[in-house]
């Protein structure tokens, strides 16, 4: 039985569909984590808003599953789905900067490297994460924690406004002023309450950023991992740090803190200073350069078609014995792609209210991170066993709790643990806006009924 055969398409059907016979096919149902690989019955290659609704009401017509593409980059791999509808929006990618009203539009197919280029041509810039070809959408709708969090927060508390099509078809203009519960479910409520046909957000000035990495030798680790606690606790907002914990090929284990002062690189020298002169890094790449440069800076490290297997949860404190943990891990780690990272969140991400947006997890603390990353699906088994053996011995230090966008197919208590406080009001927001669950393929919450 061929696509065609089962899913007849109307005459008037807007939008180009790839069934598994077309060229294009394999491209458009891969994601950035090359461990999914599910086979849509077809592909909607979405161009406007009309496609959106027709592809919506396809699926609902034909009584499918309904999966929808931003960015690709989620390694849960919700985007593609087997045997139902796609909604692929990478063709939309346009970006619209006001900057006199200090406001960008970007579609929901656009990257972080698209809206930051965008945006920084006038001097501007939204929280976003930390690499360019990361996907606005999934990122935003899950929180968005970055380079920016400390001074203007999450992503999503930077959504301002928002043009959503809803499960029944409908297309719904959302900000404070209509549907605010639906713009306050969009804020870190995932892809459960309408397909997002733009986004719009808020800007800020900023400018060359002083940034790079801290390499101290493994030896130092534990010591490293101490004084940056310390040293963030009470560090001004214009300052981010994420900690990575790796095993280089040559190297060995190292360990580094990556950092981003965002204010004015003169009091950031200053500030900087003592982080700077601790220990004996082996390297110190801290230098003041564009923002879009220093958001692709990772980028060469998570190219698109590895496999991936993370493991994620909140670090409040650093005890010790989870120092030692870590410690335990990086050696152990079987392949030289993987690490893990501990990505501070705190300033004005961690003081919004928990129950201002659907983004709950609003306390200073670290976005733990095991990334589990290797080439070759051989390797899977070992790897994936490496991920989650750390990860049963972090579990005692780690609070019961979890970013979103982080998650992979970990089952029920794992989704109510990432939207935290918020869980049932979320319930009810989904029974309102999709009572039939017909946007499912995400980190689901489940409608009342
Ligand atoms: C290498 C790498 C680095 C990352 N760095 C960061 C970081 O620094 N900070 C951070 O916060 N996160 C980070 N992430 C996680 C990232 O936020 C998530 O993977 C996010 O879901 C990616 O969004 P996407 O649009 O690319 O994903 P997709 O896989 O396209 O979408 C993910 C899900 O979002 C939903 N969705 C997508 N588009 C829409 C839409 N328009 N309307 C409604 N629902 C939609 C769907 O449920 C979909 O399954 C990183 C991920 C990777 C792989």
């Amino acid at each position: 039985m061929t696509a065609s055969s089962t899913v007849a398409l109307p005459p008037d059907f807007p939008a180009e569909v790839l069934r598994p016979d077309d060229a294009a096919y394999d491209d458009a149902r891969s994601v950035f984590n090359a461990m999914i690989n599910r086979r849509p019955l077809v592909i909607v290659r979405c161009r406007s808003i009309e496609d959106v609704v027709r592809g919506v009401l396809l699926a609902r017509e034909h009584d499918l599953v309904l999966s929808v593409r931003g960015g690709g980059h989620n390694v849960a791999g919700n985007a593609v789905c087997d045997g139902g509808v796609m909604l692929d929006l990478s063709p939309m990618r346009a970006v619209r900067v006001d900057p006199a009203a200090r406001t960008a539009v970007a579609g929901p197919g656009a990257l972080l490297g698209d809206l930051d280029r965008a945006t920084q041509a006038y001097g501007l810039a939204t929280p976003l994460g930390v690499m360019s070809g990361t996907g606005i959408a999934g990122l935003t709708l899950g929180g968005g924690l970055g380079w920016l969090g400390g001074r203007f927060g999450l992503a999503c508390d930077n959504l301002v406004a928002a043009e959503v099509v809803t499960a029944g078809g409908d297309v719904r203009t959302v900000d404070a002023e209509g549907y605010p519960d639906l713009l306050w479910g969009l804020r870190g409520g995932g892809g459960n309450f309408g397909i997002v046909t733009a986004f719009t957000y808020a800007l800020h000035a900023v400018g060359p950023v002083l940034a790079g990495g801290l390499v101290h030798p493994w030896s130092a680790a534990a010591d490293v991992l101490r004084f940056h606690d310390e040293f963030v606790a009470t560090a001004p907002d214009e300052l981010a740090t994420a900690v990575s914990l790796f095993r280089d090929p040559d190297a060995g284990p190292l360990i580094s803190v990556g950092l981003c002062w965002s204010g004015d690189p003169a009091d950031g020298e200053r500030v900087l200073a003592p982080l700077r002169a601790f220990g004996a890094p082996l390297a110190d790449r801290v230098t003041t350069l564009p923002y879009v440069d220093w958001q692709s800076a990772p980028d060469a490290s998570y190219p698109r078609g590895r496999q991936h297997f993370w493991k994620s949860g909140y670090l409040r404190s650093l005890p010790d014995a989870a120092i030692d943990v870590l410690l335990d891990a990086v050696p152990d780690m079987p392949s030289t792609a993987s690490g893990i990272g501990l990505q501070g969140m705190r300033g004005a991400a961690s003081r919004v209210p928990v129950d201002a947006t659907a983004f709950p997890h609003r306390t200073p603390q670290y976005d733990f991170l095991i990334l589990g990353q290797w080439e070759d699906p051989a390797d899977s088994e070992r790897n994936i066993a490496w991920a989650r053996r750390s990860f049963t011995a972090i579990t005692p230090h780690l609070a019961d709790a979890v970013y979103v966008n982080n998650l992979g197919a970990e089952g029920p208590d794992r989704v109510r643990a990432a939207y935290g406080a918020n869980h049932d009001r979320l319930v009810a927001l989904k029974a309102a806006y999709d009572p039939d669950n017909v946007l499912r393929l995400n980190q689901n919450i489940k409608p009342r009924a």
